[in-house]
């Protein structure tokens, strides 16, 4: 059984393995249900009055389900509870949901993973929610000068899709608590091993275990991790949406939680080789790493997470679109597709400017995004390497 004070290593070994649960069985079983059956109407009345009762109908889950969901609290100091959701797209959107209601005013920060910046536009716009992008690099007290009498919530992702900008978090929510505005993060690239966001004064903590917490490229998933009274909020906004996670998927999400922490170790010792060797490159303009101080919000970094993990950018300083491709169509260790957090490593081309809207992207330079697997690093360097010779065609 876990306890308040182990350490998040020691954690991942007992999270969400309850003997009521396991039976003594190392992991939580795989439980398939949609009909749970009672044993009477007067225990069938009880259990649908109390969303803890436990088994009650297959919408609310079963252990394998909440052993997970348990598992991801008992890593985040400070949570309440967790909801489990089929991607971390819908858990951003029914975060944002449960904390929003026509005519109030959501603060997103402008560097938001994309999906995000399409349900401020489309399904909060549609019900008279407005959203206002704010630059990732204001300090806390410029982003409480944006408080509005109609700001309900402000949402911040840190470091930012892409460009990895690391943001003020502790200050923006203190802010936004005095305020009494809900603070929102998504915390994929740091999970709340790296970045315990809610003990940092955040309400709702969002990661898409697609991610890291997956880590093997072969499920669809996300939480919300909230305090006290915002977690109620949430599952009870996705219950009416009659969201559920399958239990396959679930138990394949805690099993790839429990190396978690031994993947993002290598994960930040890969990454970081692979940046500061870029870094050293003429061919390389600028690396935006957090952990290195070229990437905007360094010491905001340096403050406040216990490591990094495997995702960055970089830009080649020469290269046009032609050149990149090249670049990156001839990589051996490295695939071409989205996502990541997986054990293999990815290259992505990406350009930024077109998706700012509140602080237009300027930095000169033909990008490239990597996730840097498990594999040997030298052998990653020696492929880039190669890369470079690509990149005059
Ligand atoms: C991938 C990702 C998501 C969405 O997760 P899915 O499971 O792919 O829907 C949300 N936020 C960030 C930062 C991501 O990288």
């Amino acid at each position: 059984m876990s306890d308040e004070g182990d350490r998040p290593a020691t954690l991942l070994a007992t999270a969400g393995r309850r003997k009521e649960w396991t039976r003594g069985i190392v992991n939580p079983p795989v439980w398939h249900a949609s009909t749970i059956l009672f044993d009477d109407v007067a225990a069938l009345r009880a259990a649908g009055r109390n969303p803890d009762a436990g088994l009650y109908y297959g919408r609310r889950g079963t252990p394998t389900q909440w052993a997970l969901a348990e598992a991801l609290t008992q890593l985040e100091p400070g949570a309440a509870g967790t909801v489990l959701h089929s991607s971390g797209a819908q858990a951003v959107a029914t975060a944002l949901l449960a904390v929003l209601a026509p005519g109030d005013e959501l603060l997103m920060v402008d560097t938001a993973y994309e999906p995000t910046r399409a349900v401020c536009g489309g399904i909060l716009k549609k019900i008279g929610i407005v959203t206002r992008y704010y630059d990732p690099l204001l300090n806390a007290d410029a982003v409480a000068a944006l408080f509005g009498p109609n700001t309900k919530a402000v949402f911040l992702e840190s470091p930012g899709s892409l460009t990895f900008e690391v943001q003020d978090v502790p200050g923006i929510a203190a802010k936004a608590r005095a305020a009494g505005i809900v603070s929102l993060i998504d915390n994929t690239w740091a999970t709340s091993l790296l970045l315990p966001a809610i003990s940092l004064g955040v309400d709702i903590s969002i990661t898409a275990l697609t991610k890291y917490v997956g880590g093997h490229s072969d499920l669809m998933m996300g939480a919300t991790t909230a305090r006290a009274g915002f977690f109620e909020t949430v599952r009870k906004t996705s219950q009416g949406l009659g969201q559920v996670v399958g239990p396959d998927d679930a138990a394949l999400c805690l099993r790839g939680l429990r190396t978690m922490e031994l993947r993002l170790r290598a994960h930040e010792a890969g990454a970081l080789k692979v940046a500061r060797w870029l870094g050293g490159r003429a061919e390389v303009g600028v690396v935006l790493h957090p952990a290195l101080p070229s990437c905007p919000g360094h010491d905001l970094w340096a403050r406040d997470f216990r490591g990094s993990s495997g995702l960055f950018s970089f830009s080649l300083k020469q290269a046009d679109d032609a050149g990149r491709t090249r670049f990156i169509d001839g990589l051996r260790h490295f695939g071409i597709g989205y996502s990541w957090g997986g054990y293999e490593s990815l290259a992505l081309p990406i350009d930024p400017r077109p998706i700012r809207t509140a602080r237009p992207w300027t930095t000169e330079g033909a990008f490239v995004r990597l996730h840097i697997g498990l594999e040997d690093a030298d052998d990653l360097i020696a492929d880039l390497e190669a890369g470079f010779a690509r990149i005059a065609g």
